[in-house]
């Protein structure tokens, strides 16, 4: 008798194991592959898992084994590299298998449906349609007006396309098919960007660069990190570009990584510009469909390169050649729900697996990756000037102790912005605070805006007339009148954007200002706008949030103010300091990137805080030197590694009495070489009408910490008073919130 075979399939569910089921009857065993999907019963239910392997043996009675009801891919959608990528993933983080591996998948895909197709149908002129004479359409202007849109862009173009031209109504377009004008043609999928043109040659790299280039490409089989470490405007994204066209021209693909908001139209462009192949895009302002064709494309290796945000560090590719990180440093590679992985660390484990090299650029590298420059893990590749002969900006700090700020400028920063207006320079005002201000409160008793469901502030959005927290989203109207005594002297304390941007409307209402903040740029589409109008010169004034930080290019901006610095010298996090200098040099770094040299000022009333000191007058180096100095006196990382475990609930008292089973669990069962502190309250105890506590555990190797975390998390789960709580686990954490 044949044994049966056995699959192993991850679930997505909260657990970490994999499952065995048979497969299903009607179906030949030996054709179900590793990396295809089941559906499963699971639960009550049906689930779509991903056979991760098959087997002839279980742990379970195989006569108890269910039946899986279907298999969905006669191919495997992961492959095999794929799969064990995912699991080495899953077993690092500590999540469920299940959830990692269909987090990988996209969103359709995960459900059960059928992979779509790269190519759309769509319509194309005929040879009749392409000659006829619009004159002839007189009459049907809706006809001749469709027949104009595929003259003013000769080629195929898709339904959706096509739909959106005609808008509401479709007889037009039945018209012109039905006339034998338009004929069905298989349209290429967007929103891959395909170049047509011939790329334009880049500038010649000077000597730093060429180095890093060289660096690099003098070993492009074998697994090698390098940190691009170059201040902003040094020409990072000319080494990207450089290194990107040998490696494609040799045949192997490319993955690049950039941060949340870094994948702006300005930076398409340029890729799209110098590199001339197709291009899968894949960031969270895609529709569910648009994603799933460029994964597609990805892992069909018909895109060579790929351009995307943390999650695309997952899509299964073809013979992987080199994966660029730029801005390693930025936050948004870290996810902080769900599956906490970080992209960038994650970018350095599918690299070494792939046997390629790993690029990491930033101006402001991490503290961990420049201690692994320094252990030697990585190697660091300067480029020490700006490229093209552009300046570094000059910064200084004001001091503005005992000075009256009207919407928190001061009169000496006002007198500096209006003389490099009336220079026709752009000026860019950096606030990292949206809403009009952080909290209101009362003259006459002092209430203040406090959120009932959080530790926090309420802040008030005048434009919506709302206070709202930006902690866990609560909004309410703005009284009139004080909800504690009644009395009609409300006042708001402090700035945030809007009220800066009220400021100037009063007292240079002839200057144009670009506001950009999450609020500002809610709509689809219009902060690609803002950029451009910015580009354009529109706008005088740029007043923005960390937006506004990152990435941008704003070559006519010659005086950059950080109006409130204060906000982030004193942190309760350990890194508070790091994230701070970065924030700095980043906002900085956008004056002065074209010929115009640019100015830097910083509104400060610490104007003798260590950290700003070092930072002006030495550079972010020597910051990230002496930081790395003291995270080395304390034990803090990179010299230790850190998870965080932390619980929520309710009631006040579960979060810390499942915390503390934890910690008796530990200190009687398990390892001896983890450090536990805690627990203790969540900085920001209450949020969400939840109350939060963590614990941290720390260890002087990493292995030490996983070996203790692999026994502590089947256990924990079973703890008493786990039911009560929802608690989660952070590996290497990036915040301590
Ligand atoms: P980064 O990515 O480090 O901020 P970029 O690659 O965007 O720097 O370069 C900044 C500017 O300098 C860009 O306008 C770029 O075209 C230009 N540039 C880069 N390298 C060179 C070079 N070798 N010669 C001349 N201009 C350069
Ligand atoms: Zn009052
Ligand atoms: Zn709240």
């Amino acid at each position: 008798m044949p044994i049966p075979v056995i699959l192993q399939v991850a679930i997505p569910a909260p657990l970490y194991q994999l499952f065995d089921y048979l497969p299903p009857k009607h179906v030949d065993p030996a054709s179900v592959q590793v990396g295809a999907r089941v559906l499963v019963p699971f639960g009550r239910g049906r689930s779509c898992g991903v056979v991760m392997g098959i087997t002839d043996r279980s742990d379970f009675d195989r006569s108890k084994l269910k039946r899986a009801s279907e298999v969905l891919d006669t191919e495997p959608l992961l492959p095999v590299d794929s799969l064990a990528f995912l699991s080495w993933a899953a077993a690092y983080y500590q999540h469920p298998i299940g959830e990692v591996v269909s987090y990988a998948l996209p969103v359709r895909l995960r459900k059960g449906e059928i992979p779509l197709s790269l190519c759309q149908p769509g319509w194309c002129l005929s040879a009749d349609g392409e000659s006829i004479d619009l004159d002839q359409l007189k009459r049907a202007p809706k006809q001749r007006s469709l027949l104009q849109f595929f003259r003013d862009q000769p080629g195929c173009r898709s339904k959706d396309e096509v739909y959106r031209e005609c808008g509401e109504g479709r007889s037009a377009l039945k018209a012109l098919i039905d006339k034998g004008w338009l004929r069905p043609c298989e349209v290429a999928p967007r929103p891959m960007e395909e170049c047509c043109y011939e790329a334009v040659v880049g500038p010649e790299l000077n000597d730093d660069q060429q180095s890093a280039v060289d660096a690099v490409a003098a070993g492009t089989d074998q697994f090698g990190v390098f940190l691009l470490d170059g201040v902003t405007g040094s020409g990072k994204t000319e080494v990207y570009l450089t290194l990107i066209e040998q490696v494609l021209a040799a045949g192997r693909q490319v993955l690049v990584l950039v941060p949340e908001i870094g994948l702006t139209p300005q930076l398409l462009r340029r890729f799209t510009k110098r590199i001339s192949t197709t291009i899968a895009l894949l960031h969270s302002g895609l529709s569910d469909r648009e994603r799933e064709l460029a994964w597609h494309a990805a892992r069909s290796g018909q895109a060579p390169l790929v351009l995307g945000t943390r999650s695309a560090l997952f899509t299964p590719l073809q013979n992987l050649g080199l994966i660029v990180v730029d801005e390693e440093h930025d936050l948004s590679f870290k996810q902080q729900d769900g599956f906490r992985f970080s992209a960038r660390d994650l970018a350095v484990v599918r690299a070494q697996r792939a046997e390629c090299p790993v690029m990491l650029g930033s101006a402001t590298p991490s503290l961990e990756s420049l201690g692994n420059g320094i252990k030697g893990r990585y190697r660091r590749l300067p480029l020490k000037q700006r490229a093209g002969g552009a300046k570094p900006p000059k910064i200084d700090l004001l001091d503005i102790r005992s000075v009256r700020l009207d919407a928190g400028v001061s009169p000496t920063l006002m007198r500096l912005i209006e003389d490099e207006l009336a220079k026709q320079n752009q000026v860019l005002l950096f606030l990292n605070r949206r809403g009009y201000a952080p909290v209101i409160t009362c003259h006459d008793c002092g209430w203040i805006s406090l959120c009932r469901r959080c530790d926090a502030r309420m802040t008030l959005h005048r434009a919506s007339n709302l206070l709202w927290c930006h902690h866990c989203g609560s909004q309410r109207r703005v009284d009139p009148v004080c909800p504690e005594c009644g009395q009609d002297d409300l006042r708001p304390l402090g700035q945030g954007t809007e009220r800066v941007e009220e400021m100037f409307s009063q007292r240079l209402p002839d200057t144009a200002l670009a506001r950009i903040d999450r609020d500002a740029t809610r709509r689809k589409g219009s902060l690609e706008k803002l950029l451009a109008d910015i580009d354009a010169g529109k706008y005088s004034l740029l007043l923005g949030t960390q937006m506004l930080a990152k990435g941008h290019h704003f070559p006519h901006v010659t005086l950059v103010a950080i109006l409130d610095v204060d906000l982030g010298l004193f942190g309760a996090d350990y890194r508070a300091a790091e994230r701070m200098a970065q924030l700095i040099v980043q906002v900085a770094g956008r004056a002065g990137r074209a010929e115009k040299p640019g100015r830097v000022l910083i509104q400060t009333r610490h104007p003798d805080h260590p950290l700003l000191q070092t930072l002006i007058h030495e550079g972010y180096g020597a910051f990230a030197q002496q930081a790395l100095q003291e995270r080395r006196e304390v034990g803090y990382p990179p010299y230790s590694y850190h998870a965080l475990l932390r619980a929520e609930a309710t009631k006040e008292e579960e979060p810390r009495r499942f915390l503390d089973q934890v910690v008796e669990l530990v200190n009687t069962q398990l390892a001896a070489d983890v450090e536990l502190w805690g627990p203790v309250p969540a900085p920001m105890e209450r949020r969400a009408g939840r109350y939060r506590a963590h614990l941290l555990l720390q260890a002087v190797e990493r292995s030490q910490l996983h070996r203790l975390l692999s026994q502590l998390l089947p256990k924990l789960q079973k703890l008493p008073a786990a039911r009560r709580v929802r608690w989660s686990l952070d590996v290497d954490p990036q915040e301590m919130y």
